[in-house]
């Protein structure tokens, strides 16, 4: 048997086109453009690619992208100011701060002087005390993207055994809660589990997002589950060139085997996670507006 390939480049891009349209529609009816402000501090290179695409297409979406470049020396108190005039910008909507962020900066104090309503990335404690209690707010993006796949493959999720491996404030644990209000029954698993293996192969829906290459074996999987891998790892490649290649935490080749369905490694989640901020950025726009989607 081989897996189904859940492909989240397509999935992210029909979602951008749909959020397209409701920006038009916002502008069109209602005045408004939606916009995302992206702060980036220091020259670390893969946070500059990062951020460089999520501004393409934030503007692509037809939103307005602010971006604010800061120096690598940049003080705890020169950066609280730019979220704070970010915060009082009604033209902005949403914040980001891309992390990591330098030595000097204290990051866990900087999220939360982020306003709640404009915390597209989900990681202000109001939003994960919002998530973890089923209230309406703005949820992390790599785990929503991953249950927006989840449900156009499986459709409703009620009582499946969802095993997620990992626990990082943003994936394992929002993803857990999403799932829960999926009503899935849920385990997370982690770094001391006993007999990993084992739990795996319970799993009706397993999702990886641990940070090691190729760890989940074909062997661990249950035959037919929908397999989420979140993981994104750089490995040397095969051939001696010295380039690299990048791999999930999932053994792709063994799992395509026993699994029902999988998301590939690049082409999975990883293009989902910018498509959910566009879709963050535009649900806190309407919000903060007053308009219904
Ligand atoms: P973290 O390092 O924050 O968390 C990793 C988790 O995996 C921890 O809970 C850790 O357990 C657990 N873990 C580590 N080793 C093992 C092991 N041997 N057995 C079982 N569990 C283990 O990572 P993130 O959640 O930030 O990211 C996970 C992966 O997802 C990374 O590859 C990252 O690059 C990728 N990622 C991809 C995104 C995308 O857009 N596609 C977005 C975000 C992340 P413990 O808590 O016990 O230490």
């Amino acid at each position: 048997m081989t897996a189904d390939i859940i492909d989240g480049k397509a999935f992210a891009e029909g979602l951008r086109g749909r959020i397209a349209e409701q920006v038009s529609a916002l502008k069109a009816k209602h005045g408004v453009t939606p916009g995302l402000a992206a702060v980036l501090v220091g020259e670390d290179p893969a946070s500059q690619v990062y951020v460089r695409n999520k501004e393409k297409q934030t503007v692509e979406c037809g939103m307005a992208s602010v971006g604010r470049k800061l120096s690598a020396e940049t003080t705890q108190e020169e950066l609280l100011a730019v979220v704070n005039e970010l915060n009082n910008d009604p033209a902005v909507h949403g914040i980001l701060v891309q992390l990591p962020l330098p030595d000097q900066i204290n990051s866990p104090a900087i999220i939360p002087a982020i306003l709640p309503e404009k915390d597209v990335d989900g990681f202000h404690p109001v939003n994960v005390g919002a998530l973890a209690s089923g209230e309406p707010g703005l949820v992390p993006c790599t785990p929503l993207g991953c249950t927006m796949l989840l449900k156009d493959r499986l459709g409703d999720l009620s009582g499946a055994n969802a095993v997620i491996v990992g626990r990082s404030n943003i994936v394992g644990k929002p993803m857990a809660h999403l799932l829960l209000a999926e009503n899935c029954t849920v385990t997370i698993a982690h770094s001391r589990t006993r007999d990993l293996p084992d739990v795996c192969r319970g799993a009706d829906i397993l999702v990886a997002a641990v940070g090691r290459p190729q760890m989940i074996k074909g062997d661990w999987i249950k035959p037919d589950a929908t397999v989420i891998d979140v993981g994104i790892n750089r490995v040397p490649r095969e051939d001696g060139s010295g380039k690299h290649r990048l791999v999930g935490d999932v053994d792709f080749d063994e799992a395509v085997e026993v699994a029902g369905a999988i998301t590939p490694v690049p082409g999975g989640v990883g293009p989902m996670t910018i498509a959910c901020l566009l879709q963050n950025t535009l649900s806190a726009c309407a919000r903060q507006n007053g308009i219904a989607l």
